[in-house]
C-alpha cells in the first residue's frame, strides 16, 4: 500500500516515514529539493534496505496546484499524509506570507489535488496542532480542552510571530474542514491535534546546536539563571513526536480513528518539571541548570497548565498509553549531550 507524506523532510514526518517503513509500507515524501530528497532517501536506506521511500519535489506547498503532478504521476497513493506546515520562527517575512497562507493554501492545494486526480485516496490526514484548540491562557483554568474546543484567536488580531503560527494552524484545520464539508469526498479525514511535540530526531545526524522549534524550547529553559524560585513559564502540554506519528498512522488502520480529531498528550509541560527531570537524570548538568524550587512542580502544573480531557480518543485507540514527558527529555538530551556538550 503506497502513503503520500508531505513535507517528508520534517522531525515529526521522519518519525512518520520511519514507522511507515517498519511496517513495509511503500512511502512517497514530498520534499522541496532534490538534496533533500537524495539525503532523506540515503538515511533511510541506512535503515531499511529492503524499504521503498522515494520522494517527489514539491518546492513550496502554496504554489497554485503545487501537489496535482504528484497524484497525476502515481495512482497506486492510497493514503495520504499532510504534515508540511511553515514552523520555524524568526522568518523575517510578513505574518501572513511566512506562516497563514503556505498553511492554509497547502492544505487546500492537497485536498484539491486529491479531488481533481486521486479519487482512490481512502484516508487523509492532517498535521493540526493543540494551537487549533488552545484557549487564551486566561481561561486555561475555566476550559477543559477536548477535540471539540477551537481557539478563538482572529487573524486580526494576530501581534507577534508565535500567534501567526498558532492562527495558521487553525485556520489551516478549518479551511480543510469546510472543504471537506462542502465537498463531501469519499475518503475519510482525520487530523492530528498535538501540543508541544518532543523527543529525538529520527537520525542523530539531524540533531543541530539549536534544535527544531519544539525541542528548542528545552535548550532555552537549560538555559534559564541560577535561580531557587519556582519555574513557571511555557505552560502548555506535551506529547512524545513518536506517538505523534503513530497517530498519523493508526487513523489507516483503525476505522474507528479515520475521522477522528485526534487531540493527543502525555501531560502537562511547565519549565519546572523539565528542570527536575534534567536535574534527576544528567548528572552532568548538575550546576550548571536552575533548580529552581524541585517541590512546586506539581502545584504549577495544577495552577498554570491547560486543562484537558483526551479520553474519548485514548480509548478509540484502545487505551492507547504515552511515551512519557521524562523519556521524552531524557531521549532529547541523550541525543543531543552525545554530539555538543553543554555550553
Ligand atoms: P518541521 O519544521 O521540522 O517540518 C515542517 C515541514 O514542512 C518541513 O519538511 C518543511 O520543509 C515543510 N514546509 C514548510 N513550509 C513549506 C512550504 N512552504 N513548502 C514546502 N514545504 C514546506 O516541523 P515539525 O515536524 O515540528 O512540524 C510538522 C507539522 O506538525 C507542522 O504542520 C506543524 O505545524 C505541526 N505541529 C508541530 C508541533 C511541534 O511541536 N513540533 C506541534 C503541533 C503541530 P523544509 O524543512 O524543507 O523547509
Amino acid at each position: 500500500t503506497t502513503v503520500l507524506v508531505t513535507g517528508a523532510t520534517g522531525f515529526i514526518a521522519q518519525h512518520i516515514l520511519d514507522k511507515l517503513l517498519t511496517k513495509k509500507y511503500k512511502v512517497i515524501g514530498t520534499v522541496r529539493s532534490d538534496a533533500k530528497g537524495d539525503d532523506l532517501v540515503k538515511n533511510f536506506k541506512g535503515r531499511y534496505p529492503e524499504g521503498e521511500l522515494s520522494f517527489e519535489i514539491v518546492k513550496d506547498i502554496q504554489t497554485n496546484d503545487a501537489f496535482d503532478d504528484v497524484l497525476k504521476k502515481h495512482p497506486e497513493i492510497k493514503y495520504v499524509l499532510h504534515t508540511a506546515s511553515p514552523f520555524s520562527f524568526g522568518l523575517n517575512k510578513p505574518f501572513e506570507k511566512a506562516y497563514l497562507n503556505p498553511a492554509v493554501e497547502g492544505t487546500l492545494n492537497i485536498l484539491n489535488a486529491i479531488k481533481k486526480y486521486a479519487p482512490q485516496v481512502t484516508n487523509v490526514v492532517i498535521t493540526s496542532s493543540f494551537a487549533a484548540i488552545v484557549q487564551d491562557a486566561k481561561d486555561f483554568k475555566n476550559t477543559v480542552h477536548t477535540n471539540e474546543t477551537w481557539n478563538p484567536i482572529k487573524w486580526e488580531d494576530v501581534k507577534t510571530e508565535e500567534q501567526a503560527y498558532v492562527a495558521s494552524k487553525k485556520y489551516a484545520e478549518q479551511a480543510a474542514r469546510k472543504f471537506y464539508a462542502e465537498n463531501k469526498p469519499s475518503y475519510s479525514l482525520a487530523t492530528v491535534n498535538p501540543p508541544f511535540v518532543l523527543g529525538p530526531q529520527t537520525f542523530d545526524s539531524a540533531v543541530t546546536k539549536k534544535l527544531n522549534s519544539s525541542n528548542e524550547f528545552l535548550n532555552i529553559i537549560t538555559h534559564f539563571p541560577a535561580s531557587d524560585e519556582p519555574q513557571n513559564q511555557v505552560p502548555l502540554l506535551a506529547v512524545d513526536v513518536r506517538d505523534v506519528a503513530e497517530f498519523h498512522i493508526l487513523p489507516l488502520e483503525n476505522k474507528e480513528l479515520a475521522n477522528e480529531r485526534q487531540f493527543i498528550a502525555s501531560s502537562p509541560f511547565i519549565a519546572q518539571r523539565v528542570l527536575n527531570i534534567l536535574n534527576d537524570d544528567f548528572s552532568e548538568l548538575e550546576g550548571l541548570i536552575a533548580k529552581g524550587d524541585y517541590d512546586s512542580a506539581s502545584k504549577l502544573e495544577e495552577e498554570y497548565c491547560p486543562k484537558y480531557d483526551i479520553s474519548s480518543t485514548v480509548k478509540k485507540a484502545g487505551g492507547y498509553k504515552f511515551i512519557t514527558l521524562e523519556q521524552s527529555v531524557d531521549d532529547v538530551f541523550k541525543q543531543y549531550l552525545s554530539k555538543y556538550s553543554f555550553s
